[in-house]
């Protein structure tokens, strides 16, 4: 729920899988300052400060993460896929079974839609399942349960009932446990932990009336006692998911500004909240299309203090502490997008084959087919994708998997609303009335018109389909503008210009002609065709977007469009291999399980599929109609507020 048009931080450690062996990564080049990598001299004051802002909460990863290797053409997967072992499965599998009955029992997610209420009941059945606590630890009253097991949960979740999957997911993805599990003091960690493990509700209180994707135009203050020992926080926060029902928050404020090298810089700080501390107030419970019983408010904050030990990391941090909780925390979505997607193909599937129409059930009707053949490949790339990133979690937990997690997001949410909406086409007039309205006559209650509403919202909180694009072509890009950005920053002094052009040159050098030698293939002979074009691709995506950066310069940081489509293509490359190595470890593993029978053609029939659009979107990076498309919006824009749109 919070976004940034640049990219967020790493931590220290990379993933565990490396960029090719030996190979030279401008990270481990001598990194300039962050204000010599992009040129902001053409910005307005708006657009520096956002990029300076969130520019200053990230950190330096020492190494290429497996994606980012993608983009630089150092395409290294791993060998084999880290299937989950037994001790870490039986140990999710004992608690979503208790999960799974719960819900079968206590739930019924069209009556929470209906009323808008989920029941205290639930909740309170929730927090002795332990759900609120799973990846906290046990010494902290948690269920200690890896990131892979919590992503088995948010599946489940996602596949019953999108207000549950919220108000777990909001209190511990972006709430107070994951940020304090990242960064809290050993004192914050014992008062606050226990608590919120119990079953005390989190939010995250970072939006604002105009601070939405641009967290620079927040307003919300928190001023120092003259003692030192407190601040006094004034503001207020819009959309706070479980806001209405918390008993603490995690607030971001701007605290006074710091002077850096003579320059005024604004200092974002996150403060944990309780919420009956005098002057927290709920000021408006908000409603939406879907997720009719999100507790979702505004809340405003009138001269509460807060003592100084309620800091997160430190004062100035606030921006690194949420983007750094959003580098795991952004699973949880496309995790939740599983479970839905799944349940889709398993509605569409069976209609599919009930329903009969001109003299065939649907299914056998080439266009019906299409949509369910898309919709499982889809589904089973999207959970590849997030059990391989969620794997590097539980390797590393402070693995670099913001561009993994970002990935997963974009694609993920993207594809779970075509596939909702596919779903709900598959069964026509069905897929549009209510669950409420099939049973009262008799049917029964399929509710993809709920699906529909609830899902609509995933490709817009947690960082936009836009902003993801974004943010992960900043990853891209990041190498290049480590080697290159000093050369091409007009602010600079041309004499550490031509040093810095001096050391690119060298970088190239090396680094240009490897794009187009034929490197070592992919290992094992199962998916070998398809892995190997994404080895391939790998180089011709690092390459065109070298070439688009030496076509443009520094404008290709404002080619959005262009940019998006290195994106896909990137997305695409990680879904492939995902997808192959996954299929691959599960039939090694079982290769007489029936329910594995279908994979290859399936795997064969996505990867076909995905290499297609790659193909398109290559295409599409030299033939465009992006400049008329913009020329058409800028008229559009320039038309006075009351005159008509078209004019016709
Ligand atoms: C149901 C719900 C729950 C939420 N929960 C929380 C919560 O718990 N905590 C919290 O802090 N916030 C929460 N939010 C806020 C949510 O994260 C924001 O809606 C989101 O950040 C987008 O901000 P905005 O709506 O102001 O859109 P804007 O930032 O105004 O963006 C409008 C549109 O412009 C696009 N856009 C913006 N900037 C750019 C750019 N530079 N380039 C290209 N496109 C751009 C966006 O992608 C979007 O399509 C929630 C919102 C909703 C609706």
């Amino acid at each position: 729920m919070i976004e940034t048009p640049t990219r967020p931080p790493a931590g220290k450690k990379v993933s565990p899988v490396q960029p090719a062996s030996g190979a030279t990564t401008p990270q481990q080049q001598s990194a300039p300052e962050p204000g010599e990598l992009i040129d902001t001299s053409k910005m307005s004051e708006g657009q520096r400060a956002a990029l300076e802002l969130t520019e200053a909460a990230r950190e330096q990863a020492d190494a290429l993460s497996f994606a980012s290797g993608l983009f630089m053409g150092s395409f290294d997967f791993p060998a084999e896929f880290p299937l989950q072992s037994t001790e870490d499965r039986d140990q999710g599998d004992a608690f979503l079974q208790k999960l799974e009955k719960l819900l079968r029992e206590k739930v019924d997610p069209d009556e929470i839609d209906r009323t808008g209420e989920i029941p205290q009941e639930v909740i309170e059945g929730l927090a002795k399942l332990g759900a609120f606590g799973i990846k906290i630890s046990p010494e902290y009253g948690g269920l200690g349960l890896s990131q892979t097991n919590y992503c088995r949960a948010a599946m489940l979740l996602g596949s019953y009932c999108g207000n549950l999957t919220a108000l777990i997911s909001a209190h511990q993805s972006i709430g107070v446990p994951q940020p304090l599990i990242l960064f809290g003091t050993e004192a914050q960690k014992r008062k606050y932990l226990p608590r919120v493990a119990k079953g005390e509700i989190s939010a995250f209180a970072l939006t604002e009336n105009n601070a939405g994707s641009d967290p620079a135009t927040m307003v919300t203050k928190a001023e120092p006692t003259p003692e030192g020992d407190a601040f006094i926080l004034n503001g207020e926060k819009l959309w706070c998911t479980n806001g209405t029902k918390a008993g603490v928050l995690v607030v971001m404020a701007k605290t006074p500004a710091k002077v850096v090298n003579g320059r005024s810089k604004d200092q974002i700080t996150a403060f944990i909240v309780e919420t009956d501390w005098p002057g927290v107030e709920i000021k408006h419970r908000c409603r939406f299309m879907g997720l009719k019983a999100l507790y979702n408010g505004v809340m405003t904050f009138k001269n509460v203090r807060v003592p100084r030990e309620n800091i997160l990391l430190a004062e100035g941090k606030g921006l690194r502490v949420a983007l750094t909780t959003l580098n795991t925390g952004r699973l949880t979505l496309p995790a939740a997008c599983v479970g839905l997607a799944k349940k889709c193909v398993e509605i569409t599937r069976r209609w599919a084959s009930e329903r009969s129409q001109w003299g065939a059930p649907i299914g056998k009707h080439a266009a019906i087919a299409d949509k369910l053949a898309r919709m499982a490949a889809n589904t089973f790339a999207m959970e590849s994708m997030t059990l391989l990133a969620a794997s590097m979690v539980d390797r590393d937990k402070h693995a670099d998997v913001r561009l993994e997690a970002a990935m997963c997001k974009m694609w993920g949410t993207e594809q779970a609303w075509e596939m909702v909406n596919e779903a709900v086409q598959v069964r026509g007039g069905r897929g549009y009335e209510t669950a409420a309205s099939l049973k009262a006559r008799g049917e029964e209650g399929v509710p993809l018109e709920r699906f529909l509403r609830d899902c609509r919202i995933n490709t817009i909180f947690e960082g936009s389909s836009e902003i993801m694009r974004l943010f992960i072509a900043r990853e891209a890009l990041d190498p290049h503008l480590k080697v290159s950005g000093a050369v091409l920053n007009s602010k600079l002094p041309m004499s550490v210009r031509l040093k810095a052009a001096m050391k690119a040159g060298m970088f190239y050098l090396r680094w240009y002609p490897k794009q187009w030698l034929p490197r070592g293939g992919a290992q094992g002979s199962l998916f070998r065709k398809h892995l190997s074009y994404a080895a391939r691709t790998s180089r011709r995506l690092a390459r065109s977007l070298f070439h688009a950066m030496v076509r443009m310069g520094p404008k290709l940081e404002r080619e959005q469009l262009l940019l998006g489509r290195f994106v896909e293509i990137g997305t695409e490359i990680f879904a492939i291999t995902a997808t192959c190595l996954r299929a691959r470890a599960l039939l090694a593993r079982e290769p007489a399980n029936p329910d594995h029978a279908g994979l290859p053609a399936m795997v064969d029939y996505f990867c076909t599929a995905s290499r297609l659009r790659i193909e398109e979107k290559f295409r599409a990076v030299t033939k465009n109609s992006d400049r008329a498309g913009y020329r058409v919006a800028q008229q559009l824009l320039s038309i006075p507020k009351n005159g008509a749109a078209n004019g016709h």
